[in-house]
């Protein structure tokens, strides 16, 4: 018989990466940090519009129920698609059944006009009564002005700022810039290079940070000050994988660590979305739910999904509500589109 647990919440995503596998070689091999971003995420986002953005949801959205994954707190941007497109993300996670909190990341990357427009999707859709925080990009690609509007606009709207922070070593001036703006209900995202500490949660995505070669965030130095969760940035939304990566990580850096902190980190999860507390995940394997099992146990896998509510959102590893087969062809449709604008 396999465990029981509670749906696992993915505390940073990026849905609109979905797409983005197997997509055409940049023109130039990337050598960092900024240049991946130049040369793969920033050619990408701009090439999204809001089909490729609903198909791109829908199947990070149903591989992450099939992770056993039933929460997910997404950042997105679509310079070119930007109004609406938070309704469009959190429509297809309800299509498939995983609760989501969406977040626009404002930037001044593409003028002060995009930057305005951005800000206005977060307070649309939040006030249009969407489960929302106010995103953006980072530090580094906004002014002044526009890091403290959304500041702004965030405790207007009684909801935290969504960001990342200090992710490379060009964001270093970050903590300078936020340290008077952030707050408690923030979500600091990477913090590999933050210098001081911020108020806020830090999402920890460790197999986003090897694979940017940006460093080992080493969050668990960020304790007591700040509380902690798990995030994928964007490379799906197995949980699970997740934590065995994160536990390995802090390992590789402490050889004290134990798989208890980084289940912590993913439990934390649940004070960003505590009503994936109520929903039962069955596992193939019956210790699911011990971090020293998971943690040397790789393959883990979601059976079946229960809502809160009582509905069941996967069966057999399948998800009920959407036909696994079909979204996976529609998405590939949309891939393809998307890599002949790229
Ligand atoms: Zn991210």
């Amino acid at each position: 018989m396999g465990a029981i647990t509670s749906g696992l919440v993915c505390s940073h995503h990026h849905l609109y990466s979905s797409l983005a596998r197997g997509m055409p070689a940049p023109p130039k091999q990337p050598t960092g940090f900024q240049e991946i971003l130049d040369q793969i995420w920033w050619r990408l986002d701009t090439a999204l519009d809001l089909e490729m953005l609903r198909w791109s949801a829908m199947l990070g959205a149903a591989e992450a129920l099939m992770c056993g994954t039933t929460a997910i707190v997404d950042h997105h941007e679509s310079p070119n698609a930007i109004e609406g497109s938070l309704s469009v993300i959190a429509d297809a996670c309800a299509e498939v059944g995983v609760r989501v909190l969406c977040a626009y990341g404002v930037t001044d990357r593409h003028g002060s006009d995009g930057a305005r427009r951005g800000l206005a999707e977060n307070e649309r859709f939040i006030r249009a009564g969407g489960r929302g925080m106010v995103g953006v990009h980072a530090a580094f690609t906004c002014t002044d002005d526009t890091l403290h509007a959304a500041a702004g606009l965030a405790a207007d709207l009684g909801v935290g700022v969504h960001i990342h922070v200090a992710e490379g070593p060009g964001d270093i001036p970050a903590g300078a810039r936020l340290e008077s703006l952030a707050a408690d209900d923030w979500l600091l995202v990477h913090c590999v290079y933050l210098d001081r500490s911020l108020s806020g949660t830090i999402a920890h995505n460790p197999r986003s940070n090897m694979n940017n070669a940006v460093g080992y965030a080493a969050p668990a130095r960020r304790f007591p000050a700040n509380r902690v969760v798990l995030g994928t940035d964007g490379i799906g939304a197995d949980m699970l994988e997740e934590m065995r990566l994160a536990y390995v990580a802090h390992r590789a850096d402490d050889v004290l660590a134990s798989p208890e902190t980084a289940w912590q980190w993913l439990e934390n999860g649940y004070a960003l979305i505590p009503e994936a507390q109520h929903d039962r995940v069955t596992w193939n394997y019956d210790h699911a739910d011990s971090p020293w099992h998971v943690a040397f146990t790789p393959g883990v896998r979601a059976l079946d999904v229960v809502s809160g509510t009582g509905e069941v959102l996967l069966r057999d590893g399948r998800p009920t509500r959407v036909d696994i087969d079909e979204v996976r062809a529609r998405a590939s449709e949309q891939a393809q589109r998307l890599f002949a604008r790229l």
